[in-house]
């Protein structure tokens, strides 16, 4: 039998990756899971190493579903994820989880959709299909400004592209698993477009991947 399609999308902070890949995930009728949101909840949650292991992907979505949005996109969060998502232990289980994700995406979805920092490179090296989204820095951090002043009015754009900068750094020079890009990709610049721009360039991307 063969197995389902499987698309990978990587990419730093702000990139938009997040939400192409929820909007590609309905084009397509493929199940959506956001990596990121798994290592934020084992953050938030302090979610101990002998907790995690006798949870399963769908435990782990169900407690971050039931955080408030504002809490876990916070970029407190976000940081402290990057620091436990160095971790070996950490980062195994959460591999294993997601791999968990792929072979399970429900009877009712057509393939599954990923979305982090190791998706193509580590989780699912043999994906069909493989997309590296990120955009300018400048361009990330006004992104995720104006997304966390609706809950924080009191938050500086200088703030925000300062941590994006520090995660950025921390997730591509980590030992294990770094965000990288490589020839398997196809690059998504997603800086000068609206997202329904970067919606139709993915959708053809991942198109001409499935059809080869
Ligand atoms: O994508 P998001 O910003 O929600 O991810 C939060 C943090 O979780 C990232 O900065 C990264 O350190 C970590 N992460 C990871 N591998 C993934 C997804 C997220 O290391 N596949």
């Amino acid at each position: 039998m063969t197995r389902k399609p499987i698309v990978a999308i990587d990419g730093p902070a702000g990139s938009g990756k997040g939400t192409i890949a929820r909007m590609l995930a309905d084009h397509f009728g493929f199940a959506y899971l956001d990596t990121g949101a798994l290592y934020r909840i084992a953050a938030h949650a302090n979610v101990n190493f002998d907790e995690i292991t006798n949870l399963s992907v769908h435990d782990l979505l169900k407690i971050a579903a039931d955080t408030p949005e504002d809490v876990l996109k916070s970029d407190i969060v976000g940081c402290k994820a990057s620091d436990i998502a160095k971790l070996p232990h950490i980062r195994e289980v959460m591999t294993q989880l997601q791999r968990e994700f792929v072979a399970n995406p429900g009877n009712e979805f057509g393939g599954s959709i990923l979305d982090g920092r190791d998706i193509g490179t580590v989780v699912i090296p043999n994906a069909d299909c493989k997309i590296f989204i990120t955009a300018d820095p400048e361009v990330r951090a006004k992104r995720r400004w104006n997304f966390l002043k609706i809950t924080n009015p009191l938050l500086t754009y200088e703030t925000i592209y300062q941590s994006i900068v520090a995660r950025d750094e921390q997730d591509q020079s980590r030992k294990i698993a770094p965000l990288t890009c490589d020839e398997s990709y196809v690059l998504l610049d997603t800086s000068a477009d609206t997202i329904d721009m970067s919606l139709a360039k993915a959708v053809k991307i991942v198109r001409v991947a499935l059809s080869e």
